[in-house]
């Protein structure tokens, strides 16, 4: 019997949802090793057992944190997909502010009804068993994941920086053209898409485990940089801090 399959949105655009509507290509491979038996976005049924849960948003109401806390019950692995899910992405700027602040800034006098508390990764609520990281996530990645879940095997991210993918594309380094870009300490898996299409890398899939150590270093030197002064432009989608109420 294959394994169910149920896909739940918090706060978020709910692009990495959508972009497994998307793995057009893939999709008949991933319904032939799943079933999926929940999805507002693509369907009406409403199961209430599920193997996998896979979920994007970040947890960032009351009422985020009692339904993620349900799911995690009902389900055998929990998968958070995308920056938001992962690691609070761009929702974790809010947490700069007061959170009355941010209600008036904006809903003005009707926010105070408004439910919010500081935006936070799935993992600062609940045991996760692994996390999709990209903002949005990338398909093939993703596919590699359900494929590596329903086989009991433990899935893997690149443990090397975006230079390497870029690198290999034989890419123009946008510093060269007067860019910042965060490849050197960003973790591999997007295939540099920003830099191969002339952007810098905002650093969407976190850092790469140990940036100190496994950054580009050859980048870097070539523009008399350190990985620490790169992990300093890291606010976008990196600054949730667990240290913050
Ligand atoms: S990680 Fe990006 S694409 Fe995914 S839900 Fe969040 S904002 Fe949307
Ligand atoms: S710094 Fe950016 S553009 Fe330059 S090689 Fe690394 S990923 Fe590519
Ligand atoms: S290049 Fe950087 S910002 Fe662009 S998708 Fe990849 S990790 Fe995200």
């Amino acid at each position: 019997m294959k394994p169910t399959v149920a896909v739940f949105s918090f706060t978020g655009c709910e692009g990495c949802s959508l972009a497994i509507l998307e793995c057009e290509n893939e999709l008949l491979d991933v319904l032939n090793l799943v079933q999926l038996v929940r999805w507002r976005e693509a369907m009406t049924e409403t199961a209430q057992e599920f193997d996998i849960a896979l979920v994007d948003g970040s947890i960032s109401t009351h009422h985020d944190v009692k339904k993620v806390k349900q799911i995690r019950e009902l389900c055998k692995l929990l998968v958070p997909i995308g920056a938001c899910a992962h690691n609070a992405g761009l929702n974790a700027l809010k947490n700069r502010y007061g959170m009355g602040q941010v209600k008036e800034t904006v809903y003005g006098d009707a926010g105070a009804q408004f439910d919010t508390i500081p935006a936070c990764p799935v993992s600062a609520v609940v045991p996760i068993d692994f996390a999709l990281p990209g903002c949005p996530i990338d398909r093939g990645e993703f596919v590699r994941t359900v494929r590596d879940l329903c086989l009991g095997k433990t899935p893997r991210l690149p443990t090397y920086p975006i230079c390497v993918e870029c690198k290999k594309k034989e890419n123009v380094c946008v510093f060269f053209q007067g860019k910042f870009c965060m490849g050197p300490v960003t973790r591999a898996g997007c295939g540099a898409i920003c830099p191969t299409y002339g952007d810098g890398c905002e650093g969407c899939r976190g850092f790469v485990d140990d940036p100190n150590q496994n950054a580009h270093k050859e980048t870097l030197a070539e523009y008399g940089l350190t990985a620490r002064e790169v992990m300093q432009h890291f606010d976008m989608f990196n600054s949730y801090d667990d240290r913050l109420p």
